[in-house]
């Protein structure tokens, strides 16, 4: 019994540093090159990772909020935070290795709540350049979609529309549009959150089989609007008269993703020619 109980605790006393070891591995460590504001509330993140950072297209990784910004963020608001990591998709081409990029969306508090800002988006909007970010492994599989033939139907809503930033540049480097034809609809509230508009209309100009369909669900009075108005679900809904025979692949919020997922599941996409990420990612 003694020697049962003694080999226990020398083998936990074995696997603690291995574990630690392991779960510090997921992290690594990168530079950041520039925070750029792309809208009032989104900054779009550059920075440089370690030589062999493993990335696919459209993939997302956890980034963890140092506890020194934890501390301080407590104190302010009288929260307990700790450990605290967020994912966020790489709204770049691998081939830019080791420099990637991330978009993020500052979290206000809801409206009429007085509670504090979110927590990461904040910590993410005061970084500066040569500040360092802990990035963990990258995940996701979004990027299997490009095996098949069918056209590929892309739905973003707001910063939803970073991994297929970096999709579209990997797919039009590798030529996929040549046999594929590509529609993104992208959607945001008014002109001034269509983030990357001027990318995505030049890339629609030159990129063969690219077609891109920005919609406004509640365009500003001196936006001068005459593109399509409305939620993006219901511009997908619109466009297609008939049954969708698609790859479709959407990002968003939770309620603009169930709004497409009707959609498009109405219109006979089956559901293993529908892919997303997960909702929620456990640290
Ligand atoms: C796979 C995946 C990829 C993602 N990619 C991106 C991306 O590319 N870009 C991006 O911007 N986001 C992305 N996200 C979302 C991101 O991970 C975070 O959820 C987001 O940045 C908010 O995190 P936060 O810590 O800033 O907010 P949190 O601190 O979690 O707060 C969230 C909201 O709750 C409010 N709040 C705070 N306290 C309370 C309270 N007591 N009661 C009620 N409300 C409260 C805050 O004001 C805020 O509005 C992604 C999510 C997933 C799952």
């Amino acid at each position: 019994m003694i020697f049962i109980r003694a080999l226990l605790i020398a083998s936990l006393l074995c696997l603690a540093p291995l574990d630690a070891t392991a779960a510090e591995r997921l992290f690594v460590k990168a530079k950041v090159i520039a925070a750029d504001p792309l809208s009032p509330t989104v900054k779009r993140i550059r920075f440089k990772l370690p030589k062999k950072y493993a990335l696919r297209p459209a993939q997302f990784a956890l980034v963890r909020v140092p506890s020194e910004f934890l501390q301080s963020w407590n104190a302010r608001y009288g929260t307990s935070h700790k450990d605290l990591e967020r994912p966020y998709s790489f709204a770049s081409d691998p081939k830019r290795l080791p420099a990637a990029e991330f978009l993020v969306q500052l979290a206000s508090p809801p409206p009429g709540k007085d509670v504090p800002p979110g927590v990461a988006s904040t910590y993410m909007h005061g970084l500066k350049p040569g500040d360092t970010l802990e990035v963990g492994e990258a995940m996701g599989n979004l990027y299997e979609a490009d095996s098949g033939t069918r056209p590929i139907v892309l739905v973003a809503g707001g910063t939803g529309v970073a991994p297929f930033v970096g999709l579209l540049e990997h797919w039009f480097r590798t030529k996929l549009n040549r046999r594929r034809e590509i529609l993104l609809f992208f959607g945001a509230r008014e002109r001034r959150e269509l983030l990357l508009d001027a990318q995505f209309t030049r890339w629609a100009a030159t990129q063969r089989n690219f077609k891109y369909v920005p919609a406004l669900s509640n365009p500003a009075p001196d936006d001068k609007w005459t593109g399509a108005t409305g939620f993006i679900n219901t511009i997908v809904d619109r466009h297609f008269q008939t049954n969708i025979n698609a790859d479709v692949l959407m990002a968003g919020s939770p309620r603009m993703m169930q709004e497409t997922l009707k959609v498009v599941t109405a219109k006979g996409v089956p559901a293993k020619q529908i892919h997303q990420d997960p909702i929620k990612v456990a640290p």
